[in-house]
């Protein structure tokens, strides 16, 4: 077995990864909040996430994954100020927050499903585990980690001793000016809310009982309580969009560990976002695009699969129409290569070492990619071996290779349309033209790329 190295933010190093069991890994990824459409920036994120996924099974790893979905208590200053984002949507939609959450929470599924993630062994919805969410905060109040203002339960940063260390924040550059303006109680600047008492005059659909008063839980608690219930504590791997390092998921282990003083989770994993030109994407902004739009724009799902992978998730993805409209012709080059190869091949065992290895190597995607197209291009290889391999890689690229259809297209119309692009190539307007006439009635289309060319039939 190959080892897995991954950069783990925990000491900003890249590791061995080194498994609590055995050919196991318990996996726990930060989930949607589920108030609005998921957009691409979110699939960028579970799509990462379902590579890391594959690449261990392909390691021969069981997998347990593990990801929440937030339909409580994120609030829509992501600390602890503002609306509850499920609350301002019921206002947009006029439904209850239970039937925003139910919607959206089909919506992201849905979208999952498009870009061809592996369902996890769970979703957990927060709203499920309020119960444990109380128990974690009194074992913090037996231990003295809290304090009550006027608004909630807050846990006091200044009592554990490690506060910031993940990714080694300086605390002093938190950005937490407007926070303290926002609640003066708060003793230290990074102190959080545990439980949020239910505001007065505000009628909200999620709240209940709890020792100190009705309310509901504040956000960082869910991962917490849902992580470790489903894997235990620590578990391998936790990862999350890079925006979790300073808060999120600092105070996820500060009250995890400091309730039962051992780590969290061994690795932690963060994963870069893909901008716009304005910014990080995001569903705030309501300047979003969607799966859905995508579709629109006639751009198959796995087409932005294929976009994503590309890019090596520690880089941030700038993104354009047109640099996804060139993944998507390149894309359909590789559909199309695919299905021109008949016949049962074997894995070429090169090729799949050096998969193996860019893969394990803090999962080199783009360098996967690069793999798939020198073997296309390998003239040493069988094309029946080709596929074999390629397909065997798909196992982790999750492109559906598998299921692209061979489609037979006879010598002598391959022929006419080299002919055709050797002609486009030199210019040859009136020829080109003529052969692509040619070959529309006989039943065959010509789609040009860069520098290639796709026939299909009409
Ligand atoms: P949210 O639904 O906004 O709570 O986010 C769900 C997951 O998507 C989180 O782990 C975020 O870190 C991640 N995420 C949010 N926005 C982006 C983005 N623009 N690019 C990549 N990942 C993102
Ligand atoms: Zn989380």
């Amino acid at each position: 077995m190959k080892p897995i190295y991954l950069t783990n933010t925990l000491t900003k190093r890249k590791e061995e990864f080194k498994p609590i069991k055995a050919k196991r890994l318990t996996f726990y990824s930060c989930g949607p909040t589920v108030y609005d459409y998921p957009h691409i920036g979110n699939m960028r994120f579970f799509i990462v996430n379902d590579i890391i996924k594959r690449a261990f099974l392909y390691n021969g790893y069981k997998v347990k994954h593990i990801i929440n979905l937030t339909d409580v208590g994120h609030l829509t200053s992501n600390a602890d100020f503002g609306e509850d984002k499920m609350e301002k949507a019921k206002q947009r939609e006029g439904k209850t927050a239970w039937d925003i959450a139910k919607f959206y929470t089909a919506a992201f599924k849905h979208d999952c499903q498009q870009v061809n993630t592996i369902p996890p062994t769970k979703y957990v919805k927060a709203t499920s585990c309020i119960k444990e969410q109380i128990k974690l905060i009194e074992l913090l109040e037996q231990k003295g980690f809290t304090y009550q203002t006027s608004d909630g339960i807050y846990f006091d940063t200044s009592k554990y001793q490690d506060y910031g260390k993940l990714g080694k924040i300086n605390l002093t550059n938190i950005q937490t000016g407007a926070r303290v303006e926002m609640n003066r109680e708060k003793k230290n600047k990074t102190d959080f809310a545990l439980w949020k008492f239910s505001p007065k005059n505000v009628n909200r659909d999620m709240e209940w009982r709890s020792p100190w008063g009705i309310g509901f839980p504040g956000w960082h608690l869910e991962c917490s309580v849902i992580s470790t219930k489903n894997l235990g504590q620590p578990f391998d791997l936790h990862t999350g969009g890079i925006e979790h390092i300073p808060i999120h998921h600092n105070n996820e282990i500060a009250q995890s560990e400091a309730a039962y003083n051992k780590p969290l989770a061994n690795f932690w994993l963060h994963l870069e976002h893909l901008n716009l030109a304005s910014g990080k994407m995001s569903k705030s902004s309501g300047d979003f695009i969607t799966i859905h739009s995508l579709l629109e724009k006639n751009i198959d799902p796995l087409a932005f699969r294929y976009f994503v992978l590309q890019t090596h998730y520690a880089k941030r993805i700038l993104f354009s129409w047109e640099a996804l409209q060139a993944a998507a012709n390149g894309f359909k080059n590789l559909q199309y290569q695919i299905s021109q190869i008949k016949g049962k091949g074997k894995i070429n065992q090169d090729y799949q070492n050096k998969f193996i290895t860019a893969i394990n190597d803090n999962f080199n995607t783009p360098q996967a990619l690069a793999f798939v197209w020198e073997i296309l291009k390998d003239q040493k290889l069988t094309e029946p071996d080709k596929k074999a391999t390629i397909l065997s890689f798909d196992k982790v690229l999750g492109l559906k290779l598998d299921k692209i259809k061979t489609i037979k297209i006879p010598t002598a119309i391959k022929t006419l349309a080299e002919e055709r692009w050797q002609a486009k190539v030199a210019k040859d307007w009136n020829k080109s033209d003529q052969l692509r006439k040619d070959l529309e009635k006989k039943g065959y289309l010509i789609e040009d790329n860069i520098d290639s060319y796709i026939i299909t039939k009409k």
